[in-house]
C-alpha cells in the first residue's frame, strides 16, 4: 500500500469512527431496498435503525432519538408526507432532519414534503453514494447551525454577500441589485445544496407590500442569474420542485 492509499484509507476510518455516534432511521417498506441501504450505512459506519411502515416509524421515534431519518413516501397505511407532517408537527421530532425517498414523477409531493420542513430528498432510482452525499450535506448543515442567514456574510464560491453593507460581490465585481432580489440570494446561499420550494422563496422574501406569485420568484431568478453573470450558474433550477444554490 503506498502512501497516498494508506492516507486515504485513515481518513475512511476516521469518517466511519465519526459516524459511529449517529443515529438513522430507515423507513422503507421494500424489502431488498431496506437491506441494501442499511447494509451501505451500517457499513460507514452509521448506527442503523429500521421501519417499514409510518406507524412503526413514528413509534421507532418514540423510543429512541434518531439523528436523521430516511423516509420513503410511498408506504402502505400512514404515508411519508403524513409521517413527515406528524413528526414536524411534535415539538420532541421536529428537530430531526429528514430525507424523503421518492418515486420519480413525484414532484408535488416533494414540494409538499419540503414545505412541511423535510430536509432534502432524493429520487429513485438511486446510487448509495449519493445518499451518503446527501445524509453527510443534511448533517453537516446541521453542525453549522444550519440557519446562516442571521450572519452577516456568506462566501459560497466565487459569491460573497455581506448583508450588514448590503452588497454582493461575483468574481471580484461588484453586483448591484434590489432588495428582493437581495434576499433571494441570501435565502438560497445560506443553506447550499437545498432547494428551496416557490413558496419557501416566497414567504422567505415577502415584504408585505408586493403580492409575489410564483412565476415572479422565476422572474427574480432569471434576473438574478443574469446579473451575476457566469456566477449565476449557481443557482440551479430544479426541474418541477425549486431552486437551489450549489454546493461549492
Ligand atoms: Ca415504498
Amino acid at each position: 500500500m503506498n502512501t497516498q492509499t494508506l492516507r486515504r484509507s485513515e481518513a475512511a476510518m476516521n469518517a466511519r469512527r465519526a459516524n459511529e455516534d449517529v443515529a438513522i432511521l430507515l423507513v422503507e417498506d421494500e424489502q431488498d431496498l431496506l437491506e441494501l441501504l442499511r447494509y451501505n450505512l451500517a457499513r460507514e459506519g452509521y448506527e442503523v435503525s429500521t421501519a417499514t411502515s409510518g406507524e412503526e416509524a413514528l413509534k421507532a421515534v418514540r423510543n429512541e432519538s434518531p439523528d436523521l431519518m430516511l423516509l420513503d413516501l410511498m408506504l402502505p397505511g400512514m404515508d411519508g408526507l403524513e409521517v413527515c407532517r406528524t413528526l414536524k408537527s411534535r415539538e420532541h421530532t421536529s428537530d430531526i432532519p429528514v430525507i424523503m425517498l421518492t418515486a420519480k414523477g413525484e414532484e408535488s409531493d416533494i414540494v409538499q414534503g419540503l414545505e412541511m420542513g423535510a430536509d432534502d430528498y432524493v429520487t429513485k432510482p438511486f446510487s448509495p453514494r449519493v445518499l451518503l452525499a446527501r445524509i453527510n450535506a443534511v448533517l453537516r448543515r446541521r453542525e453549522q447551525g444550519g440557519d446562516r442567514q442571521a450572519a452577516s456574510a456568506l462566501h459560497v464560491g466565487e459569491i460573497s454577500l455581506d448583508a450588514a453593507r448590503h452588497e454582493v460581490i461575483a468574481s471580484g465585481k461588484r453586483v448591484d441589485m434590489t432588495a428582493t432580489e437581495f434576499k433571494l440570494l441570501a435565502l438560497l446561499m445560506s443553506k447550499p445544496g437545498r432547494v428551496f420550494t416557490r413558496q419557501q422563496i416566497i414567504e422567505s422574501i415577502h415584504d408585505g407590500f408586493a403580492a409575489v406569485t410564483d412565476r415572479s420568484v422565476d422572474v427574480q431568478v432569471v434576473s438574478l442569474r443574469r446579473k451575476l453573470g457566469p456566477s449565476g450558474n449557481n443557482i440551479e433550477t430544479v426541474r418541477g420542485v425549486g431552486y437551489r444554490f450549489k454546493e461549492s
